[in-house]
C-alpha cells in the first residue's frame, strides 16, 4: 500500500496561521498516487482534529488569516504495532486514524516545532519529518541555541537573558547589563520565531514595553545588541536519501527599505515584495558563498539536526559572519525562503516535500 502521511499542523504556538498556510502547500503538492495523505490540525487550543483535505481553506489572504477548524472530529494517531498516540482532549469520542508511516510536523513555535511534539512522537515509535527532539529544543531556544554555538567557537551575538524572576525582583539590575550591550538591541522571546514579540529598542525608555511585550510570548527573554548595517543571509541544509553530509542550497539575501526597521512579520509574509528584496542567489563573491555554505552545513552537523534546516547569518560591516539562528521547520510556503533557495538549487518545491517524506520513511526509529 502507498506510505500513510500524516501532515500536522496549526499548534498552540503564535505562529498558527502561518503553518496552517505552510500546510495548504504541502497537501496541494503532495502526489496522491504516492502518498495517502492525512490532513491533522491542533487547534489554538492544542486539540487534535481531523481536518478537511482543502488547501484553499488554508491560505493567508489579505485580512483573513487561516485557522484550524474547531469543528473537526478528535483523533487518535496508532503507530504499526498496536501502540496509539492519544488526543489529549477525553471528553469527545476520538475518530481513529489507524496506522501512520509519517508524520509531516509542519509546526512552527513552541509545541511543535521546539521537540515537543517529536518527543510524543518518539515515545509512539512513529516516524517523522525533520530534526529530533534534542535538536528541535536547542535550536528553538535562542538561549541555549547560543550556548552551544559557543561552545562550537561559531560567532554570534552578544546578548543577556532576562528570565522573569530576575525582572519582578531587579529591572534595574536588567536594565543595566542590557545598558553594557549598547543601544539599540534587540528584545525577543527566547523560544518564538516569524519576529513575533521581536521589539528593536533604541531608546533606553523603551525597554520596559519592549520586554513585556516579548513576555508575553515567553516568559523568558534573550536581548541583543543590534547589529548595525548587517547583511542577512540565508541558506537552506538538507540530507541527501543516500547519507553522507547534507547538503547546502544557493545562499539568498534579504533586503528591505525603509519601510521596515528590520525583518519582522510584515515584511516576512505581508509584503507584496514591493519593499522587500529576496536575491536569490545573493550577491557575493565564490569565497564567501562557500564559506556561509560550509559553516551552515557545520552549524547543522554540530547540533545534530536531521531532515532539514535554515540556517540564518549576518554578514557584519567587517565581513564577521555571525551565526543568527537555525530553524528546524522553516517558513515552508512556495513563497518562503527554504523552497525558494532550494528551487533556485534545482529542487522544486513537489520535489522537496517529496525528499522530505523519502528521508523519514528510511530513517530508524529510536536512538539514532
Ligand atoms: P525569528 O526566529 O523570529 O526569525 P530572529 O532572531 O531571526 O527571530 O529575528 C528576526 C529579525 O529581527 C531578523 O531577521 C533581523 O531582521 C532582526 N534582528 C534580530 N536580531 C538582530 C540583531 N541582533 N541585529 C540586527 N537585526 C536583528
Ligand atoms: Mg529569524
Ligand atoms: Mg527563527
Amino acid at each position: 500500500r502507498k506510505p500513510r502521511v500524516a501532515i500536522i499542523f496549526g499548534g498552540r504556538s503564535s505562529e498558527h496561521a502561518v503553518s496552517c498556510s505552510t500546510a495548504g502547500s504541502v497537501l496541494r503538492a503532495l502526489d496522491r498516487e504516492r502518498y495517502d495523505v492525512i490532513p491533522i490540525g491542533i487547534t489554538m487550543e492544542g486539540r487534535w482534529v481531523l481536518e478537511k483535505d482543502e488547501p484553499e481553506r488554508l491560505a493567508i489572504q489579505t485580512g483573513r488569516l487561516p485557522e484550524v477548524d474547531e469543528k473537526g472530529t478528535t483523533v487518535v494517531l496508532a503507530n504499526d504495532h498496536g501502540g496509539e498516540l492519544v488526543s489529549l482532549d477525553p471528553g469527545s469520542v476520538p475518530g481513529t486514524l489507524g496506522e501512520v508511516d509519517v508524520v509531516f510536523p509542519l509546526l512552527h513555535g513552541p509545541f511543535g516545532e521546539d521537540g515537543t511534539l517529536q518527543g510524543l512522537l518518539e515515545m509512539a515509535d512513529v516516524r517523522y519529518v525533520g530534526a529530533g527532539v534534542l535538536a528541535s529544543a536547542v535550536a528553538m531556544d535562542k538561549h541555549f541555541a547560543k550556548l552551544v554555538f559557543q561552545a562550537q567557537g561559531f560567532p554570534v551575538v552578544p546578548y543577556t537573558l532576562i528570565k522573569p524572576a530576575q525582572w519582578e525582583a531587579d529591572p534595574a539590575a536588567c536594565a543595566e547589563s542590557v545598558a553594557s550591550l549598547g543601544f539599540p538591541v534587540f528584545v525577543k522571546p527566547a523560544r518564538g520565531g516569524s519576529s513575533i514579540g521581536i521589539t528593536k529598542v533604541t531608546d533606553p525608555a523603551d525597554l520596559a514595553a519592549a520586554v513585556e511585550k516579548a513576555q508575553e510570548f515567553d516568559p523568558k527573554v534573550l536581548v541583543e545588541a543590534a547589529v548595525e548595517g548587517a547583511r542577512e543571509l540565508e541558506c537552506g541544509v538538507i540530507e541527501g536519501l543516500e547519507g553522507g553530509r547534507a547538503q547546502a542550497s544557493v545562499v539568498a539575501e534579504i533586503r528591505y527599505d525603509s519601510e521596515y526597521d528590520f525583518y519582522d512579520f510584515e515584511a516576512k509574509y505581508l509584503d507584496d515584495e514591493t519593499h522587500v528584496d529576496l536575491q536569490l542567489p545573493a550577491a557575493l563573491d565564490e569565497q564567501l558563498t562557500a564559506r556561509v555554505r560550509e559553516f551552515a552545513v557545520t552549524a547543522f552537523e554540530a547540533l545534530g539536526v536531521e531532515g532539514l534546516a535554515r540556517v540564518d547569518f549576518f554578514l557584519s560591516a567587517d565581513g564577521t559572519l555571525l551565526l543568527n539562528e537555525i530553524n528546524t521547520m522553516p517558513g515552508f510556503t512556495p513563497y518562503s525562503m527554504f523552497p525558494r533557495m532550494w528551487a533556485a538549487s534545482g529542487l522544486d518545491y513537489a520535489a522537496l516535500c517529496d525528499h522530505l517524506i523519502q528521508l523519514a520513511l528510511r530513517r530508524p526509529t529510536g536512538l539514532r
